[in-house]
């Protein structure tokens, strides 16, 4: 059994700040940001690419309502790695949420991919017809 699984099931214990029947909400272990929080479907689903419940992000937005009258704070990321390549450590799915502070000490990095507008096209159609 994964790690958020036996957190869900009680098994391991948790700083819970939020739990419905199909959603749990804890303080991630190690603070990004001081409030980082995960959202996970009580359901063990290993990532995005399997989720079948999409009702996650109405829990996502309650709790960051939480957050932001708790913590005083209005800056956040929201955050899913999927694959190890993205950074996924847990294979349970869920949803980073991170508030943001001035002079935090977090670091997201998208760079940036320079395309023509005819590879800008041919991604589009590709990734649309599927
Ligand atoms: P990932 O890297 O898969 O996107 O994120 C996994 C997150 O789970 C990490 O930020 C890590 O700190 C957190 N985590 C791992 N094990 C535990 C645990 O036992 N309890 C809590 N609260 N968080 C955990
Ligand atoms: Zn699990």
């Amino acid at each position: 059994m994964c790690v958020f699984c036996k957190i869900i099931n009680g098994e391991i214990p948790c700083y819970k700040v939020y739990e419905d029947d199909k959603f749990l909400a804890f303080l991630d272990i190690s603070q990004a940001t001081i409030g980082h929080t995960l959202v996970v479907p009580k359901k063990h689903y290993p990532n995005i690419l399997s989720l079948e419940d999409n009702d996650i992000l109405g829990v996502v937005s309650l709790v960051c309502k939480k957050i932001e009258k708790a913590l005083d704070v209005h800056n956040f990321n929201i955050l899913n790695n999927c694959g190890v390549k993205a950074g996924q450590t847990v294979d349970h799915f869920h949803i980073h949420i991170s508030p943001r502070y001035d002079n935090d000490t977090m670091k997201i990095e998208f760079g940036s991919n320079e395309l023509t507008k005819e590879a800008f096209s041919e991604l589009c159609d590709k990734i649309k017809k599927n």
